[in-house]
């Protein structure tokens, strides 16, 4: 590891954004974006498929995400299946056994209500078994349109890295975010920081040297870099 000097510029937001769009152009998009793209992105889509990704790589967790869709592609659909056909359908996502009673649950709830489809209340979303403020706030923001911040473990790192929070979980973090973070990046934060956090500011040695925030970086808590 060589010594890097000192940020020069100051930090902005604007123009960190900037960079890490272009800097993560050749990588893939993060699942539920990706997801998005392929047309899958009624809220109990994009609620059911973040529930798979939970603890499962990207890589992973997409594909059983298009594989349970392609058999039931609504909640009354997955409603008809039983617990154990969809965790044949998504395992091998972690804790798969548990999130196929929960995804079962939800679809059942959601057939039930007129329509049969979940509306964007990111309440609603949160009151189901297995649904966090990450996944809730990721389909409000992708199906619904709705100004929301989802803080995974990379949004976390990078953030708290530049300097533009500091908090010690992410969901101090997404608090913090809801505080100073302007809306036209809300949504737009979790698809540029994803990868950005998985292939460039990795958890461990991150590639500063070659980063194209480096001159506004201050490198928090950074001991270790490429
Ligand atoms: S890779 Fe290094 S320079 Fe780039 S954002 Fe992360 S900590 Fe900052």
């Amino acid at each position: 590891m060589t010594d890097l000097p000192p940020p020069t510029e100051p930090f902005q937001i604007d123009v960190a954004l900037a960079r890490v769009a272009a800097a993560v152009e050749p990588y893939p998009k993060a699942a539920m974006f990706a997801l998005a793209e392929l047309d899958y992105r009624t809220p109990f889509q994009q609620l059911v498929a973040c529930m798979i990704s939970i603890r499962t790589r990207d890589e992973e967790s997409l594909p059983l995400s298009l594989r349970l869709f392609a058999a039931a592609a609504d909640a009354a659909a997955v409603a008809a299946l039983t617990p154990a056909q969809i965790d044949a359908l998504i395992a091998p996502s972690t804790f798969h056994e548990r999130k196929a009673q929960q995804i079962h649950a939800i679809a059942a709830h959601v057939a039930a209500l007129p329509g049969g489809e979940l509306p964007c209340d990111g309440d609603q979303m949160r009151s189901f078994s297995g649904v966090g403020p990450k996944c809730a706030n990721l389909a409000m923001g992708i199906a619904c349109d709705a100004p929301s911040i989802s803080v995974d473990i990379h949004v976390h790192r990078v953030v708290n890295r530049w300097g533009y929070v500091s908090a010690g979980s992410p969901e101090q973090t997404m608090l913090a975010l809801e505080k100073t973070l302007p809306a036209r990046y809300r949504v737009a934060i979790n698809a540029l920081l994803v990868p950005f956090g998985k292939h460039i500011c990795t958890g461990t040695a991150p590639r500063c040297s070659t980063c194209p925030l480096l001159d506004m970086c201050p490198r928090i808590g950074v001991t270790r870099h490429r």
